[in-house]
């Protein structure tokens, strides 16, 4: 079980799927929660959902995109007026993008994801590194995929972007642990979230229940995940707990990717 009582736990992309599963994990271990997201009604859900489960949590909510360097500089600016420290990051916020074949993929659309799921987690590093530098103890989870592991049919740009987050992971690692900064990357496989049910419409639009089906059929454990059994781990690698381990990108994927 994680610990990670009176520990600042900042949360980018909070307000749904795996950033609320691991907001609310975190409550659970004693947590005071920053929680970050450019939607504004469904950050504030989330805090309604969370204080009515543990109703002694404390938590800020900031709305922010994270793709834009001066509302991360403010997102970590209000967290640490409130709370005085950053212990543990979940550098979570992503999109997927549309799905389409390299040569016809719309390249806004590819500029989009490359701008929040590459430089949104990039200036998140860079703006809550020197706080965690200056009480020589940090955790930071990125949040790859497996497509940041492997190729992924029509997303090019996600993919890209999510081996980009392993790269920048592998050297956060390198630089900052000499700080007491652990950095460490998970690499979800298909965890049943609002993105990925939207990912299944896009492959399947008639009938996106078949794409699940065979989607789930290709898992050693013939199902897709659940936040919650990302969440747990996450937790883990955003506590004091995880003193050794740096660098990593942790498969949370059933077991499939041995089968790449
Ligand atoms: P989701 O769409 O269910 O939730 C993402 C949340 O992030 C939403 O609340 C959204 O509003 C917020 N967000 C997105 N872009 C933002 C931005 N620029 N600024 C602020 N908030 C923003 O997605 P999810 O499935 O929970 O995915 C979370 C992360 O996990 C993403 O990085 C995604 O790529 C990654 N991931 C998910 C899966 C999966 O199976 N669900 C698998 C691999 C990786």
């Amino acid at each position: 079980m994680s610990e990670l009582k009176e520990k600042v736990i900042l949360i980018t992309g909070a307000a749904m799927g795996l950033g609320l599963a691991t907001a609310i994990e975190a409550a659970a271990s004693g947590a005071k929660l920053a929680l970050v997201d450019y939607n504004a009604e469904g950050l504030e859900k989330a805090k309604a959902d969370i204080l009515s489960q543990y109703p002694n949590s404390d938590v800020l909510t900031i709305i922010a995109d994270t793709s834009n360097e001066d509302d991360v500089k403010n997102y970590v600016k209000e967290t640490i007026n409130k709370f005085g420290a950053i212990d543990g990051f979940y550098n979570n916020a992503g999109i997927e993008g549309k799905q389409a074949p390299l040569v016809d993929y719309d390249l806004d659309v590819f500029k989009k994801v490359i701008d929040i799921n590459l430089l949104g987690v990039y200036y998140g590093i860079k703006h809550v590194l020197p706080h965690m530098q200056s009480k020589n103890y940090g955790r930071i989870v990125n949040v790859a995929s497996v497509g940041g592991i492997r190729g992924v049919m029509n997303q090019t740009p996600y993919v890209a972007s999510k081996h980009a987050v392993v790269g920048i992971t592998k050297n956060t690692a390198l630089e900052y642990a000499r700080y007491g900064i652990n950095t460490n990357a998970i690499a979800p496989g298909a965890i049943l979230t609002p993105m990925v049910a939207g990912a299944f419409k896009q492959v399947n639009p008639e009938d996106p229940a078949a794409a699940e089906a065979e989607y789930a059929q290709a898992n050693p454990t013939k199902r897709l995940g659940k936040p919650e059994e990302v969440a747990k781990v996450v937790c883990f690698l955003l506590s004091e707990a995880c003193s050794y381990v740096n660098g990593q990108v942790i498969a949370i994927d059933g077991g499939q990717s041995n089968s790449y």
